[in-house]
């Protein structure tokens, strides 16, 4: 822990006063010496707010919080079969912000913002300026939703939808909430990891009340993510009615190995969350490094069954361009 990056502020301050700088990242985990291995994207910089940062162990470069912001000199690394757009995604979005890949389910992107950025993002490169729902196709993808009556489940997503301001995403709710149709409101979101103040009395008070059910899915990679503020913090949403499921993405050198998994399952259950999904890796250009062989992440999941009870086992999936679901990996190739 480290005591002087612990602030009482809330999250709106702690949004804008993340970190941007590597010289003073390195400079706080006392980590000067790694400097020369750096190399900063111009497309997608280094951004972490210091909460996060305060989790981090001083002069462990190795730190598996570390490891997913800070920017490596392998990004640069070209490798084959790695692209800008792993999941096709810019042909399928049928209007500005919306996604619509899965029968029941659409997703809305409703800011390109995140309070962090990680390594491994498979949108890293996405082009969210061209993406963002304007009024008009706020309006559009209304319209959609009407007319597609399959659609009962509207995920928001980003970016990071959590990093709006609840007057403008309690807007995105009422909306949402007004067409009959809809069953579910789901919210895909790294925030409550990266400043657990972000699940305001508000936020949570304004959820509660809704009348659709909502999930809230968040994206922890390691337990070393939930300190007793962000437990405290998830504890509450739980207690509001929350249906709370986390979903991971397996990184090599960061969570490959059985005794991490196992301790995040066991760590979300304690603050109500159930793990839901654990993705390999999305073959995005950038993030070569992090990657798996198909066989190892086989193994490893066979360990894990063997270690934990079935409900805290996350499906082990794949994402896959025009496929109408996410694709679970076939685990008796290596039984
Ligand atoms: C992941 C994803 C969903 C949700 O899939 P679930 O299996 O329901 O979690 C929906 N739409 C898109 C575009 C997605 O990428
Ligand atoms: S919070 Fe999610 S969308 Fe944002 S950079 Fe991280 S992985 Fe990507």
């Amino acid at each position: 822990m480290i005591n002087h990056l612990i602030t009482q502020k809330n999250w709106k301050t702690q949004l804008s006063e993340a970190i941007t700088s590597i010289d003073e990242l390195l400079s706080i985990l006392q980590l000067e010496a790694v400097r020369e291995n750096i190399y900063v994207p111009k497309h997608f910089e280094l951004r972490v707010p210091r909460a996060f940062v305060a989790k981090m162990t001083i002069g462990d470069s190795e730190d598996p919080l570390l490891k997913q912001v800070l920017p490596d000199q392998q990004e640069q690394i070209k490798v084959t079969g790695y692209v800008a757009d792993p999941l096709s995604e810019n042909t399928q979005n049928p209007i500005k912000g919306m996604l619509h890949k899965y029968q029941s389910r659409v997703l809305l992107t409703i800011t390109g913002a995140c309070a962090i950025h990680c390594r491994y993002c498979f949108r890293q490169h996405f082009d969210y300026s061209a993406n963002m729902p304007t009024a008009e196709a706020k309006e559009k993808i209304i319209d959609y939703i009407t007319v597609h009556t399959e659609i009962n489940e509207v995920i928001l997503s980003g970016g990071d939808p959590l990093n709006v301001t609840n007057r403008r995403l309690f807007a995105w709710l009422d909306t949402l909430e007004s067409l009959p149709q809809l069953t579910t409101i789901r919210i895909h979101t790294r925030l409550p990891l990266v400043i657990p103040e972000r699940l305001d009395d508000a936020l949570l008070t304004r959820l509660s009340q809704s009348r659709c059910n909502i999930v809230m899915v968040i994206h922890c990679n390691h337990a070393n993510e939930i300190d007793t503020l962000t437990a405290e913090h998830l504890q509450r949403a739980r207690a509001a009615g929350i249906t709370l499921l986390n979903q991971a993405v397996l990184l090599k050198g960061i969570n490959d190995s059985v005794e991490v998994q196992a301790q995040l399952s066991q760590c979300l259950f304690s603050c109500g969350v159930l793990p839901y999904y654990l993705h390999v890796l999305d073959k995005v250009s950038g993030a070569a490094h992090f990657d798996i062989d198909e066989r190892s992440s086989i193994q490893l999941y066979w360990s894990l069954l063997a270690v934990l009870p079935g409900y805290l086992v996350p499906k082990l999936v794949r994402e896959l361009p025009n496929r109408p679901f996410k694709v679970p990996i076939n685990i008796y190739n290596e039984y």
